[in-house]
């Protein structure tokens, strides 16, 4: 066999692989937006069998003996080609499917998929004695796919691997200590501040069917193509990548909250914008994806906080959303309008928070994720040990547990290890969003004028249409000038949040 059949022959099973991604991701879209209740465990069935399929061909010696016959072929020897970074990509892949026992897989993806809708009935119910038999069964699940994985200092390393290729939790710590230390004062600063933003305005009446409008001609108006995608909504916001052509937003409206549905629909389109700006061409094949979760959600959080909570941006949509919500925003200024969707103040919901607090939510996730995989914390006691983290980094309690550790679905969708990705996320995106600044000029004119092409045409240029080719921080080092630094956020939410609280 000659090394360029063997590498086609290689692209063509990872294409079809990406396809059996696809349908478990509509499945999946379906089950948290449409779905009736009892059609879960018919869901889990169809789920589990997927997976073993995906699992069944991800690992076929087959792929092995491909990647023998190209691997010490010319395909390689350019390291930054395309065919390089895919031969790298799929050995890595095969070598983690390896890894993994196909009855694992097919457990997982089960017990996953009942996992999910058992959340959803215990945060309605605001009752974690519903939820604890599943997330007891999710935690011994990914303790073994962390042994089967392997690692060299503890076990939630193993699954960081699957968001954030090279990260580990101690140098994770460290980063939140060093932030932790920078934000604390800030927030203290800010507590004392003599200004203060009036909310109310904010939890006046906002009819669900307006929201969805505004929130849809806003997506339109920044460039989002409703030919090729929709919006729903469900109990938790998300965003599905079914395949080009096909990019799903879902959130969640209250009548009684602007900034729940809105930013909600900000942050997805974020992501979506990232998967739509990957080449087409490479769809399918692991260099032509996004580079890793952190860098996708610094993509969400650069559209929900950096674009949307800006003056500029409202300056240009404020008296739109006046004219679909007269009753409530027609008396607000746009001082006031900015100032409320900025107030900064320790809260308990992860989602909800201001761009000062956000990091200590993550912060307290990664605390608990990471005693839960070493066995230090049990399931059961994470409610207590969830209070506890929220007293000690943001000084405050939740009343029950739906607004307190039920208030996320990832752990019942077996993502443990995702939740740093957001703080990297949030330290990517203030990096990003300064070099542009930088290179583009004037972007608050550009967005007072509801001119948002030329952010997003750099973001393609330099991440999106990149795909993974080269590491998410070699990507992002190439795109700004330096590596990874927390000095960008620091800088930007003084900058921010200095001159609206006037400290
Ligand atoms: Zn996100």
């Amino acid at each position: 066999m000659t090394a360029p059949s063997a590498y086609e022959e290689l692209l063509r099973r990872c294409r079809e692989e990406s396809l059996l991604s696809s349908i478990a991701e509509l499945l999946e879209w379906d089950e948290l937006t449409h779905m009736p209740e009892e059609g879960a465990e018919h869901r889990g069935r169809q789920q589990a069998l997927l997976a073993g399929l995906h699992h069944q061909r991800a690992t076929d010696p087959r792929v092995g003996d491909l990647l023998d016959v190209v691997e010490s072929s010319e395909l390689t020897r350019d390291a930054a080609s395309l065919p390089a970074a895919n031969i790298r990509l799929i050995r890595r892949a095969y070598s983690r499917a390896r890894r993994l026992p196909q009855a694992l897989v097919e457990e997982q993806a089960r017990v996953v998929s009942l996992a999910q809708q058992e959340w959803a009935v215990a945060r309605a119910a605001a009752d974690f004695r519903i939820f604890l038999p599943w997330l007891e069964k999710v935690v011994h699940l990914k303790q073994a796919e962390a042994q089967a994985q392997g690692y060299d200092s503890e076990p939630y390393d193993a699954l960081l691997e699957d968001y954030e290729p090279g990260a580990r939790a101690a140098q994770l710590a460290g980063m939140f200590a060093s932030l932790r230390d920078e934000l604390l004062p800030l927030i203290d600063t800010i507590a004392g501040a003599r200004r203060w933003p009036r909310t109310d305005i904010l939890k006046r009446n906002f009819p669900i069917e307006q929201q969805r409008l505004f929130g849809e001609e806003t997506a339109a108006a920044l460039g989002f193509d409703f030919n090729a995608g929709r919006l729903d909504t469900t109990v938790h916001p998300f965003f599905s990548a079914v395949g080009p052509g096909d990019c799903r937003i879902v959130t969640r409206f209250s009548d009684n909250d602007f900034c729940d549905g809105f930013f909600g629909i900000l942050h997805e389109l974020g992501h979506a914008f990232y998967e739509i700006g990957l080449d087409p061409e490479q769809h399918g094949t692991p260099a032509g994806e996004a580079a890793a979760v952190g860098l996708h959600e610094s993509q969400a959080r650069l559209w929900e906080n950096a674009v949307g909570r800006s003056r500029a941006f409202w300056r240009h949509f404020l008296p739109r959303a006046q004219q679909t919500f007269q009753a409530s925003l027609a008396d607000v200024s746009l001082e006031d309008f900015h100032f409320a969707i900025n107030v900064c103040v320790p809260s308990l919901n992860r989602v909800r928070a201001d761009e000062v607090t956000y990091n200590l939510h993550i912060l307290v996730r990664f605390e608990l994720e990471r005693a839960l995989m070493s066995g230090d914390l049990k399931p059961a006691d994470v409610p207590a040990a969830w209070n506890e983290g929220y007293r000690r980094h943001l000084g405050i309690v939740p009343a029950d547990d739906a607004e307190g550790c039920l208030q996320d679905g990832h752990w019942g969708a077996g993502l443990i290890g995702y939740f740093p990705t957001y703080t990297l996320g949030n330290l990517m995106a203030a990096q990003l969003f300064a070099r542009a600044a930088g290179e583009l000029g004037e972007l608050e004119e550009m967005f007072a004028r509801g001119d948002f092409a030329p952010l997003l045409s750099w973001l393609r240029e330099r991440i999106h249409r990149h795909g993974h080719v080269q590491p998410a921080n070699d990507l992002l080092e190439a795109a700004t000038g330096s590596p990874l630094d927390h000095g960008f956020l620091m800088r930007y939410l003084r900058g921010k949040f200095g001159e609206l609280y006037d400290v």
